[in-house]
């Protein structure tokens, strides 16, 4: 069972490295999307290797496990432990987890703000149409 899982995270780990290497490069919208998903998968792997670090220590204190394999599986997933933490950590750590989600929220935001183009304004004294940055109306001259 340990053994299965071990194999599993490996190819998962495996899996995991080589992904962003065919990854293309996306707009600002997609990356933000992108950091979220793997924020969930990392929080998700940090778990399951948590909780089989956990089945280890039980495994070998009831004496299921030899020495060499459980001191191997143990560094193994420790290592891929600080792997994940470390990536947590370029991610926003889990204790800011509601932040990095409001930030993405926000940029979303601006994202589609930016998207829909700028607020059109007109000048206050003819009415006219202003430009985005003008800083005197084209019109009637008026300072803006
Ligand atoms: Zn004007």
């Amino acid at each position: 069972m340990i053994f299965l899982a071990g194999v599993t995270l490996t190819v998962l780990a495996a899996i995991f490295v080589v992904m962003p290497l065919f990854r293309e490069p996306k707009g600002n919208l997609e990356v933000e999307l992108l950091a979220e998903t793997e924020l969930d998968r990392l929080l998700n792997r940090k778990a399951v290797i948590y909780s089989n670090l956990k089945d280890l220590e039980f495994e070998f204190k009831m004496g299921r496990l030899a020495d060499a394999d459980f001191r191997r599986l143990e560094s193994g997933f420790k290592t891929e432990a600080a792997e994940i933490l470390q990536k947590l950590d370029q991610l926003g750590t889990e204790e800011n987890l509601e932040d990095g989600i409001e930030k993405a929220i926000a940029a979303r935001k601006t994202a589609l703000a930016a998207g829909s183009g700028p607020a059109q304004s007109r000048c206050p004294s003819c009415g006219a149409e202003i430009l985005p940055g003008k800083r005197f109306c084209a019109d009637c001259g008026r300072r803006l």
